[in-house]
C-alpha cells in the first residue's frame, strides 16, 4: 500500500438548503449546515470529510433563564466537552453580567448557602520533566521564591522515586505531589507503594486515562492519596471513583467535563462525600483562566489549584489585567461583573493572524 503525507487541513462552513425538513423528536434544522474537511496530501491529491453536528444553532436565538440550561440545550449532540464548555462558558459571562454577579456569585448562586465565594483561589505550580534532577530542583527553587505554596512534579517510568526522594532531601516540609498522567499499569503497583514514605500530597492519575476500576485496586494498596483527573469525565464518573474508593481527591477540569454546570454537579458530589476538590488547567488564556479561577474561589475547592500567574504562562495574554501571585499562594478573583478581566480585541485580532500564519503546525 501507498503512504500519503497530510500537508494541510482546510475547514469550510457550509449551509446548504434542504428538499424536504426532517423533523425529529429534538426538532427540525432549517437547512443543512457541515463543516467541510479539505484534507491535502504533499503529491497533490485532496481527501474531503465532513462534520455533521454544530452546538451553536442550539442555542441561538434561545432565551436562557440559567446557564445550567445548556447542556440540555447541546444534548442532542453527543460527546465534544471541550467545545460544549466553550459555549457554556461564553454564556455564563453574560448571564453574570446581566444579573450584576460575579463570574463566582454566578456559580455560588447555583449552590446551597454557606459556599460564598473566598475572593481567592489557593494555587501551586506544575513543574514539567526536566533533563537533571538538579534542573528541577533550580526550578522548584525559583517556584517557591516567587511564592508558590505547593509544587507539582511530573513523572514517567525511570523519572519518578528517585527525583522525588532528591527533592525531600532539600525540601522536607513543602506541599509536593506527583503526576503520573497514565503512565504506569496495575503491575506497578510495588513500586509505586515505595512513594508512600515521601509524604506526598497525592499522586495523580497513575493508571490508564478512561480507568475507574484499576485505580480503585490501586488506591487501597497505597497510603498515599490517589487523585483522578483524566477519568473524571463527568459527575456520573465521580460518583463512581469516590464509591468504588478509586480514588480519595478530584482534580476538576471544567473543559473535561463539557463546562460548570456538571463542574458545579461535581462540586457537590464533593462536598456531600467529604472529597478534597481542586481545579485543574489546561494552559488557558485569560478567558479561560478567568473563568476557572472564579470556579476554584469557591470554598468546596479546598486543594491548591493548577491555576499559575499570567506570567508563567504568556509574555502578552488575551486579557487585562494579568493574573499576579499574592500572598499565601493565592491568585484573587477579579471584582468586575461576569469574568471580571477585559478581554482585548486587538490581541485576539492578532492572535488570529498569528494562528492564520503558523496554521497547520506539526507536532
Ligand atoms: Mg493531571
Amino acid at each position: 500500500m501507498n503512504s500519503i503525507t497530510i500537508q494541510d487541513v482546510i475547514l469550510h462552513p457550509v449551509g446548504l438548503p434542504l428538499v424536504e425538513k426532517l423533523k425529529t423528536s429534538y426538532g427540525a434544522e432549517p437547512f443543512k449546515s457541515a463543516v467541510i474537511v479539505e484534507l491535502i496530501t504533499s503529491d497533490g491529491r485532496t481527501g474531503w470529510g465532513e462534520c455533521p453536528e454544530f452546538l451553536i444553532p442550539a442555542v441561538v436565538g434561545k432565551t436562557i433563564n440559567s446557564p445550567t440550561e445548556l447542556p440540555k440545550l447541546m444534548g442532542a449532540s453527543r460527546g465534544h466537552p471541550m467545545a460544549k464548555h466553550a459555549l457554556e462558558s461564553a454564556v455564563w459571562d453574560v448571564w453574570a453580567q446581566a444579573n450584576n454577579l460575579t463570574l463566582a456569585e454566578a456559580f455560588a448562586a447555583h449552590l446551597l448557602d454557606g459556599h460564598t465565594p473566598k475572593g481567592h483561589a489557593l494555587v501551586g505550580v506544575s513543574i514539567g520533566i526536566q533533563d537533571s534532577i538538579p534542573a528541577t530542583l533550580d526550578i522548584i527553587t525559583k517556584r517557591l521564591n516567587e511564592g508558590y505554596g505547593r509544587i507539582k512534579l511530573k513523572i514517567a517510568p525511570g523519572w519518578d522515586l528517585e527525583l522525588a526522594r532528591e527533592v525531600r532531601k532539600v525540601y522536607p516540609d513543602i506541599a509536593l505531589m506527583l503526576d503520573a498522567n497514565s503512565a504506569y499499569r496495575l503491575s506497578d503497583a510495588d513500586h509505586l507503594k515505595q512513594m508512600d514514605d515521601l509524604n506526598l500530597l497525592m499522586i495523580e492519575q497513575p493508571l490508564g486515562f478512561y480507568d475507574i476500576y484499576e485505580h480503585s485496586k490501586l488506591q487501597p494498596m497505597l497510603t498515599t492519596p490517589v487523585c483522578l483527573d483524566e477519568s473524571i469525565h463527568s459527575a456520573g464518573d465521580a460518583q463512581m471513583a469516590i464509591e468504588l474508593g478509586a480514588c480519595k481527591i478530584i482534580n476538576l477540569k471544567p473543559a473535561r467535563v463539557a463546562g460548570y454546570t456538571e463542574s458545579l454537579a461535581i462540586y457537590k458530589i464533593c462536598v456531600d462525600t467529604q472529597t478534597p476538590l481542586w481545579v485543574g488547567g489546561l494552559l488557558e488564556t485569560g478567558v479561560g483562566r478567568a473563568a476557572n479561577l472564579a470556579f476554584a474561589s469557591l470554598p468546596g475547592v479546598t486543594l491548591p489549584c493548577d491555576i499559575s500567574a499570567t506570567d508563567r504562562y504568556y509574555l502578552q495574554d488575551l486579557t487585562e489585567p494579568p493574573f499576579a501571585l499574592s500572598a499565601g499562594s493565592v491568585i484573587n478573583t477579579p471584582t468586575g461583573i461576569g469574568l471580571g478581566v477585559e478581554v482585548q480585541r486587538d490581541r485576539i485580532a492578532s492572535g488570529e493572524a498569528y494562528w492564520r500564519d503558523h496554521y497547520p503546525y506539526k507536532v
